[in-house]
């Protein structure tokens, strides 16, 4: 009768999904069933634990379904069960029983996310070139480097690819190694978080991953979070590694491409959390900063360029700090190749044929269409169809109002290039953008780098 287990596994496993299965279900194994009762034993504490809070009621619900009779469980803790070395080999002498009776200790392995790998010397406060687009962000890294735990904590730190979240979490852990020795200090990514929380369980070694992050460590400094989003069980286990170390005053800064309450799939009690200490925005720079972030990489690389010709670097390359850092170095590199002296008409000839003058090319709707679409990554199909999903809306309404300011075009065209909407859905969306942008500074911002993207910045 062994098989109303496997049936009842066997029935759910489509269900639960192939990963869930694999790493919650299969590990757990029936021992025997007596009368009702389900005898199972768990590899370690922690997957009994488990099972019995998320899977246990599915399975027994399951068993219920096919057999129509109520059965209880019991679930005892083998922790050989998953050891893959057996505790003595078969061929062992007897007096070999010594060993203990708890597979012995691994040795300990250094934590997988000890400091130094992992904070690069590039990313530092003293190169990290503040303007008006990251300014709240990298004052605040500062201040919780200064003062680690003590404020802005959690620190939360969002913005786009490229724009110098990760250097800031470097800098920060940098920072705090040097002046406080003293503390323990832990950098890496939510894939890698979850990826060693993964190992951790599988190699029944969850205590020494919860004790290394819950207890041991003064600073956890958390790149891309939005990772994690959707993937139920690291999220809760970062939920508890969150609370552990905020009610012992630790620091933490966790950097993600958006706002939590826009991270689909992220549990509403972690993106409370996240929102408990300080929010702070990285953006798009600005044409001033980006001249200053290249008139430092030019200096410290000792690339010999004046500043008109970085500046006019910086008119082109707007998208991200990476691009413009990558610009520099083609421009440069082609430069070195063909033996001549970088002028700003070897940069647009480099720079794939883009010219000042394409930059401040006429807005049309359909440019306008095409980059907000591609900054919020929607489809234009969608900014011109019926959706009214949030994540859709508010990119469409943008959109309008945009072609309105910078195209000169009437409400009912603008309407009528958005796939045949009326035009009061056009006013409707200029007055909301328009009220937006006076009372949240991200709308305000928002519009402002893509009317600047749009039209270029004002270059004299
Ligand atoms: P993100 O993590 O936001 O995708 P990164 O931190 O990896 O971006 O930054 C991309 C590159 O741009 C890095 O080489 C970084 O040093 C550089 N960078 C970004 N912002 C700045 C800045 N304000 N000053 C100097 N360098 C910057
Ligand atoms: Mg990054």
């Amino acid at each position: 009768m062994a098989d109303i287990w496997s049936e009842a596994l066997h029935s759910l496993q489509p269900r639960l999904g192939a990963q869930t299965f694999d790493m919650w279900l299969r590990p757990i194994a029936l021992q025997e069933i007596r009368g009702r009762s389900l005898h199972l034993h768990a590899p370690n504490r922690f997957m009994k634990e488990w099972f019995e809070n998320h899977y246990l009621s599915v399975v027994l619900d399951e068993i219920k379904r096919m057999t129509h009779s109520d059965y209880t469980a019991e679930i005892e803790v083998q922790e050989q069960a998953a050891a893959n070395t057996p505790r003595r080999a078969p061929t062992e002498p007897v007096a070999a029983v010594e060993v203990p009776a708890q597979p012995a200790p691994q040795p300990t392995k250094p934590p997988v996310s000890t400091l130094r790998p992992r904070l690069s010397a590039r990313y530092r406060f003293d190169n990290y070139i503040k303007g008006t687009s990251n300014e709240l962000a990298a004052s605040a890294a500062w201040a919780a480097a200064q003062e680690p735990g003590k404020r802005f904590n959690p620190l939360f730190i969002y913005g786009g690819v490229g724009l110098g979240k990760t250097h800031l979490l470097h800098a920060v852990g940098r920072h705090i190694a040097e002046h406080r020795p003293e503390l323990r200090i832990c950098y890496l990514s939510a894939e890698q978080f979850m990826n060693e929380f993964i190992s951790a369980v599988r190699c029944n070694q969850f205590d020494a991953f919860r004790s290394r992050y819950r207890h041991d460590l003064d600073v956890l400094l958390i790149d891309d979070i939005q990772f994690i989003a959707g993937r139920d069980r690291t999220m809760d286990e970062f939920f508890h590694v969150f609370n552990a170390l905020y009610e012992a005053g630790k620091q933490i800064v966790v950097t993600a491409d958006r706002v939590p309450a826009d991270m689909k799939g992220m549990e509403e009690r972690l993106t409370s959390r996240l929102n408990w200490g300080l929010v702070a925005d990285i953006q798009a720079p600005d044409l001033e900063t980006r001249a200053a972030i290249l008139r430092q990489k030019a200096d410290h690389d000792q690339i010999r360029i004046d500043n008109r010709v970085l500046l006019h670097i910086a008119s082109l390359v707007r998208s991200n700090v990476r691009e413009l850092e990558g610009a520099l170095l083609r421009v440069t590199a082609f430069a070195e190749l063909r033996g001549v002296r970088i002028t700003e008409g070897f940069v647009s000839e480099v720079l794939g044929g883009v010219t000042p003058s394409q930059a401040t090319a006429p807005v049309t709707i359909e440019r306008v269409q095409k980059l907000v679409a591609s900054h919020f990554s929607v489809k234009i199909a969608d900014l011109k169809g019926p959706r009214r999903h949030r994540s859709i809306s508010r990119p469409r309404m943008i959109a309008m109002y945009l072609s309105r300011e910078l195209t000169g075009a009437s409400f009912p065209e603008i309407g009528q290039r958005f796939g045949g909407k009326d035009h009061s859905t056009v006013i409707n969306a200029c007055k909301r953008i328009t009220s937006m942008q006076a009372s949240e500074p991200d709308m305000r911002n928002t519009v402002s780098s893509l009317r600047e993207q749009l039209t270029g910045p004002l270059l004299n």
